[in-house]
């Protein structure tokens, strides 16, 4: 029970008519505690760095401080970032909609993938809030297609993935070709101690808000599932597939996301579920990106039942629908850990995780991993569980 403030509502929170129409419009009425805390602090112009877990209503967080502070008719002056162009999408389509009784406000997405002339063309009439990913919005900034000398608001989105090295030279020049005077919002499930330094670099004073951070977890009952272990790594896989084949036929779900560790693995599952008559889609970075944003949107407009994707969708993803995550093979990192397994489970919804693992090491390294997450982990034996169906 992700949780709505009972008592309070949208409109005793001094928004413009404009932002509560579009909410409404949204079907939002009542703040999640990081919407009811995040917001006002955000109008006030604080920088800030929202901490709550997957599924919170944190996109809301920031579209809304943006809203409330855009100028139409004249350009640039948010800048909204993130890791993948499904989330830069997703994020675009909630500005849209929650801004949409703001007259003549223009968003636009610019991600790789696609023909950058296809971006300039979006200039054309002035734009205020641009979502981007970081590397084609720093190569528009360096060829001076686009004019950012306006912008008074960045937000990083899946902040602490945006620190990885991968984006660190791209984050740091669109950062100091932005006018220096700024607000600066970060907004994630989890910031590891490791990049809580270097995420302070952006942001002055920031005010920290994480309310119920203990319950990181509530709403997600999360099982691991141990099969036979083998050095053969075909057979392994084998194992592997044996137990998703009876996790998807003994249990109830609703919409199921598979994760992968590999790209291969997500391509060589995708077809033998479909053989197996579990037809799927998927999603991956060898993928066109005309693919990647049709299987996303199979799943979210419930077109399909089965997502079978590497990391690209652990993060951000909203499918409202998603009640099951399955890992097929046990992720690296604790954090991949919460964000995938927070695909189920949004905004209020109950969801279950399972995790197959190999006997003996497998499953050791796994609970050594998950040791790193604080609050409460109650992993069960899915089979254990013969109640829940
Ligand atoms: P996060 O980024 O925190 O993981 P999202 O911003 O993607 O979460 O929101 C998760 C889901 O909750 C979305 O489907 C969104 O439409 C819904 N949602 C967000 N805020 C509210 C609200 N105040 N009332 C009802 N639903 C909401
Ligand atoms: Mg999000």
């Amino acid at each position: 029970d992700v949780q709505v403030s009972e008592d309070i509502t949208f409109d005793s929170m001094l928004l413009a008519p404009n932002t509560l129409e579009g909410l409404t419009n949204a079907g939002f009425y009542r703040p999640s505690p990081i919407q009811l805390h995040g917001i006002p602090l955000g109008k006030c112009g604080f920088d800030l760095l929202l901490e709550a877990k997957s599924g919170t209503g944190k996109t809301a967080v920031f579209t809304i401080i943006a809203l409330e502070k855009v100028i139409v008719g004249i350009g640039v002056q948010t800048i909204i970032l993130a890791p993948t162009r499904e989330i830069a999408y997703q994020i675009c389509d909630v500005v849209k909609q929650i801004g949409s009784k703001y007259e003549n406000l223009n968003v636009a997405v610019i991600i790789g993938g696609l023909p950058f002339q296809e971006d300039i063309v979006k200039f054309k009439t002035p734009v205020q809030i641009v979502v981007a990913t970081p590397g084609r919005l720093r190569y528009l900034i360096q060829a001076n297609h686009i004019d950012v000398s306006a912008v008074r608001l960045l937000i990083l989105d899946e902040a602490d993935k945006l620190m990885y090295k991968s984006f660190q030279a791209d984050i740091n020049y669109i950062f100091k070709f932005l006018p220096q005077e700024k607000q600066v919002i970060m907004s994630s499930a989890t910031y590891p101690e490791e990049l809580k330094a270097l995420m302070k670099l952006y942001v002055q004073n920031a005010q920290h808000i994480c309310p119920n951070s203990t319950n990181i977890l509530l709403g997600i009952k999360q099982f691991i599932s141990i099969v036979n272990c083998n050095s053969n790594i075909v057979k392994q896989t084998q194992f592997r597939f044996e137990e998703l084949l009876k996790i998807l036929s003994k249990k109830s779900f609703k919409q199921c996301l598979i994760f992968c560790n590999y790209q291969v693995r997500v391509r060589d599952l995708c077809k033998m579920l479909t053989r197996e008559k579990w037809p799927a889609e998927q999603l991956h970075g060898k993928q066109e990106q005309s693919d990647r944003l049709d299987a996303l949107k199979t799943l979210q407009e419930y077109k399909c039942r089965i997502l079978i994707s590497t990391d690209l969708a652990a993060r951000g993803i909203d499918a409202s629908n998603v009640d099951l995550v399955i890992n097929f093979e046990p992720p690296f990192e604790w954090q991949v850990y919460l964000h995938r397994i927070g695909r189920a489970g949004r905004f209020g919804s109950y969801g279950r995780a399972v995790t197959i693992l190999s006997k003996g090491d497998e499953e050791l390294k796994f609970r050594k991993l998950l040791t790193k997450i604080n609050g409460s982990l109650d992993l069960r034996n899915l089979w254990d569980d013969e109640k829940i169906v």
